[in-house]
């Protein structure tokens, strides 16, 4: 009887320490999904002799618990020696073999048996994805095993929005190399791929094959939360950190934005701050341009900020999802330019804020929750020139942490978090929208009957 569950196609390139992963992602898929899944394994001439070996093995082949579920197809060798030339690295030659096998991989899974079981999802590893095209012509998910940890992931996908400079600085200066949300790589212990001459074939092909991975439907890792746990967040003590954004438009200027980094220095406070290019006439600034900005390297930072707190801050160019980030236990604090949004998130997260109104209604939003509703303090002292100092910020990032006024506002937010929950459920605000929403309906069936 045709199976109903999904049929997923792995393709596992040449290289046992790919081939092993991916067989054991295989049988994981089988026997607790109890999906069908068929493995291509490609081959090139040095491989072929140990993979063969190893798919003979009970290990791989594994059919007492498979049911007949896992199916494992050779891709016919294919000698890539006339396309690439001698001396080139080996993932070159690889990435050549896949290419020919791709033919026989459309074939496969447009012919009929494979057409009865229309595969719902192709997963790759690193160096099959220039396969992924299939998956679009046969409308599948498209997903990426990576065969090793999520830190060479993260540095992986970082390294097209890495400034050159950033990354000379590391290869020749030997300076540490800052991930966002990770540990800074030490030059020690650095990968390959830096070392790659940038104007490279092979580099420009490595940095497409990543922006290519970032557009898949996810990418899988082979590691488990304890052992890397996935942020920055989840390592830092209950309510220690302030998050420091100000919403999708804010923008200081290189003058506050020196000013706000050594504010959050000097607190000795750990922080997460979502970071923009200063921009020196418009408070709103990235309002509408955030999404073609880029902010390769922080270099509008006082020199040595990030080695100096990289202990305990995370600097985050441009954007973070800033509900997940106010909803992590490791938030104390929100340090916010008062747009309502973020206010009303901060308010249902239970986080108490500095209020630091920058454009539109944000100063009577800033008024509005320091002194009618309790849950803000607010930066007022600026400096003669025009901006607020570091030692106010230093102040007010400690009041709002560790002193008593920030514990009182604390408790007053948690109270209104319960109405906050309440009204979204069965108050105020779900009692309005049913409102506004039987007119909508009365409307409707007045319409319906006047047009017969
Ligand atoms: N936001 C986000 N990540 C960021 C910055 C902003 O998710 O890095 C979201 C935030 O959660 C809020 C919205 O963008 O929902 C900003 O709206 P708000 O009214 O606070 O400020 P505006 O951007 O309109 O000034």
């Amino acid at each position: 009887m045709e199976s109903t569950n999904p049929h997923i196609v792995l393709l596992a390139s040449p290289g046992i320490g790919h081939l092993i992963p991916v067989l054991e992602l295989a049988r994981r898929l089988v026997s607790h999904q109890s999906f069908e899944v068929t493995v291509f394994v490609v081959t090139t001439d040095y491989a072929s002799v140990t993979n063969t070996q190893l798919l003979q093995s009970p290990a791989a082949a594994g059919s007492d618990d498979d049911d007949g579920l896992l199916d494992i197809v050779l891709v016919p060798f294919l000698d890539v020696s006339d396309r690439v030339g001698p001396g080139v690295l080996f993932i070159e030659k690889i990435k050549a073999t896949i290419l020919l096998s791709l033919p026989f991989l459309r074939t496969e899974i447009s012919n009929s048996k494979m057409e009865s079981r229309r595969p719902t999802a192709l997963v790759v590893d690193i160096l099959g994805i220039d396969a992924l095209g299939i998956a679009d012509e046969f409308n599948m998910l498209k997903f990426v095993f990576i065969t090793s940890n999520a830190w060479f992931l993260a540095v992986m996908l970082c390294t097209p929005e890495m400034d050159r400079k950033e990354i000379d600085e590391h290869v020749k200066n030997r300076k540490p190399l800052n991930i966002p949300g990770c540990k800074p790589l030490k030059f020690e212990d650095t990968t390959d791929v830096f070392f790659m001459d940038p104007n490279d074939s092979a580099y420009q092909r490595y940095i497409y094959d990543i922006v290519k991975m970032s557009l898949t439907d996810g990418i899988l890792v082979n590691t488990w939360d304890e052992l890397e746990p996935t942020n920055w967040l989840d390592k830092q003590p209950k309510e220690s950190v302030i998050y420091v954004s100000f919403g999708s438009g804010g923008t200081l200027s290189s003058q506050q934005v020196i000013e706000l980094a050594w504010g959050l220095e000097l607190s000795q406070q750990r922080f997460f701050w979502v970071s923009r290019p200063p921009n020196e006439n418009d408070a709103a600034g990235s309002f509408l341009s955030l999404g073609n900005g880029s902010d390769d390297t922080p270099d509008y930072l006082p020199d040595g900020f990030l080695a100096r707190t990289q202990d305990r801050g995370l600097v985050v160019p441009m954007w973070a999802p800033q509900v997940e980030v106010l909803s992590h236990p490791s938030i104390g604090g929100f340090l916010t330019h008062c747009g309502w949004n973020s206010s009303m998130e901060s308010i249902i997260e239970g986080v108490p804020m500095i209020a630091w109104p920058l454009y539109a209604e944000q100063k009577m939003n800033a008024n509005m929750l320091t002194e009618d509703i309790g849950v803000s303090i607010r930066v007022t002292r600026v400096e003669s020139y025009g901006v607020i100092g570091r030692e106010e910020i230093r102040s007010m990032v400690g009041k709002i942490l560790m002193d008593h006024q920030g514990r009182n506002i604390r408790t007053r937010i948690k109270e209104l978090k319960k109405s906050a929950a309440k009204a979204l459920d069965q108050g105020g605000s779900y009692n309005s929208l049913s409102q506004v929403a039987a007119i909508c309906l009365q409307q409707h069936l007045k319409t319906k009957v006047s047009r017969g």
